[in-house]
């Protein structure tokens, strides 16, 4: 990391770079590995930090088409792809970054396509440098996957721009209105037979709509059953404005109905109906789990009860799906608090710190027990929190959180630590040191450290195998303990990623389509 680069600049070195090489003749295919190694990576373009910890907008800015261009010709085309083997869903990576290497962008996002229902999402937040960049052979070759083909840049590029064109083409679907022919058209629709069977999928986040689309696109007529009144799990409650604009997860949501996929909001399986009903009464042969791991996990220490302690997973749905930060026009409440406190070192814990800045805090603290290197957090988003004047308190802990006479939170004790020997994790164990208690003032406290499974379709479903974690357990296709209840995402994995998820999804989707067709009197999938 450079610390925050001026955009212009940026630019500007990615138009000479492209300029010269094609000046050298040596456009796509005729670069040699050592010419392509010896392309400088380009970094992407962001927000002034010291203007966006104070708005909502997107912080990175995405690639101009000569970034995009000259990034994609940094790739070997390694013949046994080991980028491809490091995507849960298999995007053919080195053909899409040749056809963008030739400028040949169209062709190159139809390939993204045919592996990935969210191009446009995932390349905004899918840890690259833990899955296709972690392959990567130019990564490899620097010994640092951070410094690899910025795989997830291109792919967002190609999606934004992939957008940009429906738009100009149609401009209701600049508004959010798209027309209903070419939703279908751009998310490559196919018409639902009359006699079609019915699928149910609970949840409609990242796994849930993988799933919706693969099975929509097979022939079979899918009900996606969302909890909340919006749908897009994650995507939309959890992750913020500023990392992933919503307005891109609405599109993905417009492509999926231009599919045929019914988005029935404000409907609790367990409550308003249970998986045995769906199954039993209201026709569903197949049915998909995939809701997520919601359920925030506290520390136990004294004061936990307190008014100014969230989970962050409260704090973040406050200001993402209640657009509480929109302090003007939303009907949410937000705490104020001049000092946070942010406890937890990993993605989320960022996104709550970031969002406390935003939503005016005016100093904002991240409580780790272990160093930064122990962090489990993207290094991007440690140092994107760095930038905006998030301060990191390493090797603390709280013991308590103190209130006054209200109940408010008006400050915690900490405790320090120092590293000792590795644990069974492979980190250093984090010791107490003795006599270090201190008090410091805090307004407010935000509890990220994890979350567990969504407990309620297991504790209404009889027969639902769940695992000592609450997991529910699956076999190799993503089928459950009952016949025709299939699961995947974070409720089978734990919390872990979008395009894990989305593997799951697309893993259960074809399970899905096999076990109906073994079934008798089942219409043939496609
Ligand atoms: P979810 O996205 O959790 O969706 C589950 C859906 O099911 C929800 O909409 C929920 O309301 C609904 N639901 C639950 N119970 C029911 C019910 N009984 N009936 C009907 N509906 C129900 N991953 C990344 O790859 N990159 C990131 O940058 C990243 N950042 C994150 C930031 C935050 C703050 C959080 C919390 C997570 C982040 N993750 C990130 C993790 C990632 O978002 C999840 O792994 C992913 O969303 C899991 O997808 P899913 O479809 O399994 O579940």
């Amino acid at each position: 990391m450079n610390g925050h680069r001026d955009a212009a600049e940026l630019l500007a070195g990615a138009r000479a770079e492209r300029a010269s090489l094609e000046r050298a003749g040596l456009k796509g295919a005729s670069l040699g590995a050592k010419e392509r190694m010896a392309i400088p990576q380009q970094e992407m373009p962001s927000q002034d930090p010291h203007e966006r910890a104070r708005n909502m907008d997107e912080v990175a800015l995405g690639y101009s088409e000569d970034q995009a261009v000259v990034e994609a010709s940094r790739c070997l085309g390694c013949a046994n792809a080991p980028c491809v083997k490091g995507c849960p869903v298999g995007i053919d990576v080195p053909a899409f970054l040749k056809a963008t290497a030739a400028g040949d962008f169209d062709v190159a996002f139809s390939v993204i396509r045919e592996s990935s229902m969210l191009p446009a999402i995932c390349g905004r937040v899918c840890p690259q440098e833990k899955q296709c960049m972690s392959s990567c052979t130019v990564g490899k070759a620097a010994r640092d996957p951070l410094k690899a083909v910025a795989i997830g840049r291109v792919e967002r590029f190609l999606a934004d721009r992939a957008r940009a064109m429906a738009s100009a083409a149609d401009p209701a679907a600049a508004k959010g209105a798209q027309s209903p022919a070419r939703a279908a058209a751009r998310s490559g629709a196919v018409s639902t037979p009359a006699n079609a069977k019915k699928v149910a999928i609970v949840g409609s986040g990242p796994s849930g709509l993988t799933a919706a689309a693969d099975l929509a696109r097979m022939g079979f007529a899918v009900t996606v059953f969302e909890a909340f009144h919006k749908a897009g799990g994650v995507t939309v409650y959890g992750i913020p404005e500023f990392r992933l604009p919503k307005a891109i997860v609405e599109e993905e949501l417009r492509n999926l109905e231009a599919l045929g996929v019914r988005i029935v909001c404000d409907f609790l399986v367990g409550r308003t109906r249970t998986i045995e009903e769906l199954m039993e009464k209201d026709g569903f042969e197949a049915v998909y789990v995939a809701t997520g791991a919601g359920l925030p996990k506290f520390m136990g220490i004294p004061g936990e009860d307190l008014v100014g302690v969230f989970s962050a997973n409260e704090f973040l749905t406050r200001s993402n799906l209640m657009k509480a930060y929109d302090r003007d026009r939303a009907a949410t409440p937000l705490y104020s608090a001049k000092r946070v406190a942010v406890f937890g070192g990993g993605n989320v814990a960022m996104d709550a710190a970031r969002t406390a800045l935003r939503t005016g805090s005016e100093e904002v603290h991240v409580i780790y027990r272990r160093t930064e290197a122990e962090m489990p957090a993207r290094r991007e988003e440690v140092e994107h929190a760095k930038e905006e004047g998030v301060v990191f308190d390493f090797l603390s802990n709280p013991l308590r959180i103190i209130g006054d006479e209200k109940g408010r939170v008006h400050g915690v004790e900490f405790l320090s630590y120092r590293l000792g020997e590795k644990d069974a994790s492979g980190r250093a164990r984090p010791e107490p040191v003795s006599g270090s208690e201190h008090v410091v003032a805090i307004d407010a406290c935000i509890v990220a450290l994890g979350n567990d499974s969504n407990p309620l379709v297991p504790a209404t479903t009889p027969g639902l195998k769940v695992n000592e974690r609450g997991n529910i357990v699956v076999d190799g296709n993503g089928m459950t303990s009952i016949p025709g209840v299939f699961a995947g995402g974070d409720i089978v994995q734990g919390a872990a990623t979008v395009i894990l998820a989305m593997g799951d999804g697309r893993r259960a989707a074809r399970g899905i389509r096999d076990y109906l067709a073994a079934r008798p009197g089942t219409a043939r999938p496609r």
